[in-house]
């Protein structure tokens, strides 16, 4: 890919680019000058662009990248520029949990490219051990900077855990979401049916998750102490297809 896309003033960082996406024209530079020639193809995030990103940039890459998609306007992706950019070794920005809602997939709604994040999924976007130590080989030897924690709303698997749905394994799981239907303050009907107490249950799930991989991960504690790695909550709205990042 042509360097000289970096080049035109007025965008965004270079080392900004392939994860930000913001360039989207490529300049071709021919006897007449600079014109525009399409799309960008972004490749893949390399070493240099993603160490140079701090975990704010990269926050506020991943929301400038949800601007684009509930506008319409997401980056024209070559998946198969990407994929051979990136086969060879990855560096990603962050790691993201969130839920396995088939509405909710978070390189989709932030209008990220292969290569851009690790994402874990998991039903009702619980922090087990598993989750926690794929969260930790993301940071601390992979080199992602943000922990995403997302949370949806009218999540099926926060209705469950209100309902005290049994079934097979997944009443195991839902065990793991009761406690944030505990801890959710909320004085109206504390029912499934009751769509503004699941999101309440959704965002203190979230928070409850954050929680989590303080307590029980030291790995991932002492990187956001020193301040490698920052820690985000973030509730995707799947009427309006906002993600709402917090804490
Ligand atoms: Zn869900």
């Amino acid at each position: 890919m042509s360097s000289h896309a970096t080049s035109m003033p007025g965008h965004d960082r270079p080392n900004r680019r392939s994860f930000l996406k913001t360039t989207g024209i490529l300049m071709a530079t021919t006897a007449l000058g600079a014109v525009p020639a399409g799309p960008v193809h972004a490749a893949a995030l390399n070493k240099a662009q993603r160490d140079k990103m701090t975990p704010d940039d990269i926050v506020a890459a991943m929301k400038k990248g949800n601007e684009r998609f509930r506008v319409g306007k997401e980056s024209p992706h070559d998946y198969l520029a990407q994929q051979k950019a990136s086969a060879k070794g990855q560096y990603p920005a962050a790691v993201i949990l969130s839920c396995i809602d088939s509405r909710a997939p978070a390189e989709t709604i932030m209008d990220l490219g292969i290569g851009d994040v690790f994402n874990a999924r998991v039903a009702g976007n619980i922090a087990n051990d598993d989750i926690l130590g794929s969260m930790e080989f993301a940071c601390k030897l992979a080199g992602a900077k943000v922990v995403l924690v997302m949370g949806h709303t009218a999540c099926g698997a926060i209705k469950g855990a209100i309902d005290n749905a049994q079934l097979g394994n997944l009443t195991g799981l839902l065990t793991k979401i009761r406690p944030a239907v505990e801890a959710t303050q909320y004085s109206g009907e504390r029912s499934s049916k009751n769509y503004a107490f699941v999101d309440a249950v959704a965002r203190k799930n979230v928070e409850l998750a954050m929680a989590d991989i303080r307590k029980r991960s030291a790995v991932l504690a002492e990187l956001e102490s020193a301040k490698t790695v920052k820690i985000v909550g973030s509730m995707y709205n799947l009427e309006t297809g906002v993600v709402e990042f917090f804490g």
